[in-house]
């Protein structure tokens, strides 16, 4: 089924884990991708893959999400190189955990700039053209942490938590030109993310899921995907946890 045939997205961190799993979902069903990701190499590789099975399909682009002019001049030359944008994707994230004794001002100040200004910098550059276009998107990727909190990650649930906030009221904002904007709360999804936590902490995570697995970089993107069709038009405003039932 090719859902998304003359339709470009955006994915935001889309050079791996999660965000290069949205970006080739996608692509397999006819959209237009820019990939955009800090390094050129993590960009760049995500494109050359996803152009390996749809050719032409994907454009990379090494941008931090956290530079606000850098993020508008993107959002520029995204739009002269496709000519539109139908579905944003605020994928692009980070962590740097501690506890709050520990946690140095640049700790709180990196995750902040990356995982809230950068989706706030996001939809600045892209918002114009989505009131414009056909079956217009906005997904954001938060987490359960946002909804829950975490001791370690202080940084990390303000961020996801602020990110449902500005989800809600960008919701409100651009719903008279139809623009639907939602969250999607992963739960615990193996990625280079997840791979750096401490066999103890996954055991311990792990038991906390009604599911009894950790979930896919696939699980989000499918859940990223139905938002982002014509058949999620009535759908705004919204956090989809998709955690394996962890936080219900
Ligand atoms: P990864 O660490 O595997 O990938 C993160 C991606 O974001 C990379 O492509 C990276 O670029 C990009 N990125 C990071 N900082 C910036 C920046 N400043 N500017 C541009 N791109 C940036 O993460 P995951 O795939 O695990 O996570 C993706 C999203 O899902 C994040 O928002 C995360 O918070 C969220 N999430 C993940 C969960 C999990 O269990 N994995 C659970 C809940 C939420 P590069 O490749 O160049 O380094």
């Amino acid at each position: 089924m090719q859902r998304f045939a003359g339709k470009t997205a955006v994915v935001t961190g889309g050079g791996r884990g999660i965000g290069g799993s949205i970006a080739m979902a996608l692509a397999a069903e006819g959209a237009k991708v820019a990939v955009v990701s800090r390094s050129e190499s993590s960009c760049g590789a995500s494109a050359e893959a996803i152009n390996a099975d749809y050719p032409g399909a994907a454009k990379a682009y090494a941008v931090d999400v956290s530079d606000h002019e850098a993020v508008q001049e993107l959002g520029k030359q995204i739009i002269a190189d496709f000519g539109g944008v139908n579905i944003l994707v605020n994928n692009a994230g980070v962590t740097r955990d501690g506890l709050l004794m520990r946690m140095k001002e640049e700790d709180w100040t990196t995750v902040l700039d990356t995982n809230l200004k950068g989706a706030f910098n996001t939809v600045k550059a892209f918002m114009r053209v989505l009131m414009k276009a056909e079956d217009p998107r906005i997904i954001n990727i938060a987490s359960v942490i946002g909804l829950i909190g975490n001791a370690g990650q202080a940084n990390y649930a303000a961020s996801k938590a602020g990110l449902i906030g500005f989800t809600k009221s960008v919701a409100r904002e651009l719903s008279g030109r139809q623009v639907t904007c939602n969250a999607v709360a992963p739960g615990f999804i193996t990625t280079d993310m997840t791979g750096e936590l401490p066999e103890k902490v996954r055991e311990e995570v792990l038991g906390k899921i009604p599911l009894s697995s950790f979930g896919e970089v696939g699980d989000i993107a499918s859940a990223v995907l139905f938002l982002a069709s014509k058949e999620a038009r009535y759908i705004t405003g919204q956090v989809l946890a998709v955690d394996g039932g962890m936080t219900m």
